[in-house]
């Protein structure tokens, strides 16, 4: 068996690309509005978002991989100028996914029909359903999430940490396919088991600011046990973080490290019966990027783990206010029906740093001394510090993480957005 080659998406407007000749070059989609560029292929593995579209109807948010009849170039209504070469996999988005799993392929075709503007073609209809036949008919079964999708965000409460979890971990124990590294069944059990007895954190909105502005200068870090707050945990910030867009990531015990993994909301924008059945059969995260880590492992500043690592070195040196959430009734009820302790949600925000002042915080020049009403940030550094045995061990300690001002002073808001993330503005209160 002859492997099929892998398949490139253009590194600058991340579209997959086609295939033309023997050997291949790579070009854009014939429909797809360029600004002209030349595409540069990279394989789809090496990027975090590839702007897939729905092969069935055109929608921007696919979320599973089909495969079944081969469907080489077929064009349609030269009004519309639909051109498309289609392979034996296709994406499709969780609307048709719905609509294919009911049975109901002549809705999909209506998706189609209305997206493509051919509203007023009848053999472009026929021609369409034609396409979709050829392809279903010859489905295998099964499928794939897609982990590249670039949804909108969706934001995760505090409270509904467990179920996610407990979503996330069936997820891993079901039958539909991952295609990166967690491919494999072993590995999908072991962070499912690892998700069941996971330590929860939801990181509040200013330490993840916080967090996020710290891991862009992350320097390189030694992973340790003694980093991470629980032996097992996933941890969710308030908002998608770094230009990887990832908002949790879950560390799982293994027999010689850690099994690290970074999520992405899905879903986002979705209602109704779509929305439902991948709530249902998914939850709210897709794994992107994984690796695996051992004691000692040094960890370099840019790694895709670099927002997970800052937070825990974050919480770790105490700059974090640990509290734990109110869970709710129907979550704790579900929990007692199975025997299973109620789950306990550890909200982190910043620390209100009574008492516990570090001098790099008292003496910033230019200390507004006790008339300031508000704090407000100071731009901070990591700075690597000795610790453990005979302090032979180094590990960066973030500077200045406090804040400035009263400890009993409100934090001033506006401050805060533009010291710690000045690139994406936020006018949203927080409580
Ligand atoms: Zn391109
Ligand atoms: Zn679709």
């Amino acid at each position: 068996m002859i492997a099929a080659p892998e398949e490139m998406a253009c590194r600058i407007c991340l579209s997959p690309l086609n295939t033309l000749g023997t050997p291949p070059t790579y070009v854009h989609p014939i429909q797809l509005a360029t600004d002209g560029h030349e595409p540069v292929p990279v394989p789809v593995s090496q990027l975090d978002t590839v702007r897939r579209h729905c092969d069935f109807c055109g929608d921007p948010y696919p979320t599973w991989t089909l495969v079944g009849g081969q469907v080489t170039a077929v064009a349609i209504g030269a009004a519309a100028g639909l051109v498309q070469n289609f392979g034996q996999a296709w994406a499709a988005c969780a609307t048709c996914q719905t609509h294919i799993d009911d049975g109901r392929n002549h809705k999909v075709v209506d998706r189609a029909v209305q997206a493509f503007g051919l509203g007023d073609h009848p053999e472009a209809r026929e021609r369409i359903e034609q396409l979709h036949r050829a392809f279903l008919d010859a489905r295998v079964p099964g499928r794939t999430l897609i982990t590249t999708t670039a949804w909108p965000a969706t934001a995760i409460t505090a409270r509904e940490l467990p179920k996610v979890r407990d979503r996330l971990a069936r997820f891993y124990r079901g039958d539909d396919r991952l295609s990166t590294a967690l491919a494999t069944t072993g590995t999908r059990q072991h962070l499912a088991a690892g998700l069941d007895r996971a330590g929860l954190f939801w990181i509040d909105g200013d330490f993840t600011d916080l967090a996020e502005y710290a891991a862009e200068k992350l320097p390189d870090v030694t992973i340790s046990r003694d980093l991470m707050p629980s032996t097992d945990g996933l941890l969710v910030w308030s908002r998608p973080v770094t230009p990887g867009q990832i908002t949790a990531a879950s560390w799982t015990t293994t027999s010689d490290g850690w099994h690290l993994v970074n999520y992405r909301t899905i879903g986002g924008g979705l209602d109704g019966a779509p929305l439902q059945r991948l709530r249902e059969q998914v939850g709210w995260l897709a794994p992107t990027s994984t690796v695996q880590v051992h004691e000692q492992h040094l960890l370099p500043g840019d790694h895709p783990a670099a927002a997970l690592t800052a937070t825990w070195l974050l919480i770790a040196q105490q700059a974090a206010e640990v509290t734990t959430a109110e869970v709710d009734k129907a979550v704790r009820k579900t929990y007692a029906r199975t025997n299973r302790p109620a789950p306990e949600v550890r909200i982190v925000r910043i620390r209100a740093n009574r008492g516990g002042t570090p001098s790099s915080a008292r003496s910033t020049p230019g200390d507004p001394g006790p008339s300031q009403t508000s704090r407000f940030w100071v731009s901070g550094h990591w700075r690597n510090q000795p610790y453990g045995p005979g302090r032979a061990l180094r590990r960066p300690v973030y500077i200045s993480p406090f804040l400035r001002g009263p400890d009993d002073a409100p934090i001033k808001l506006s401050t805060t957005v533009r010291m710690l993330s000045s690139h994406r503005p936020m006018s949203e209160d927080h409580d």
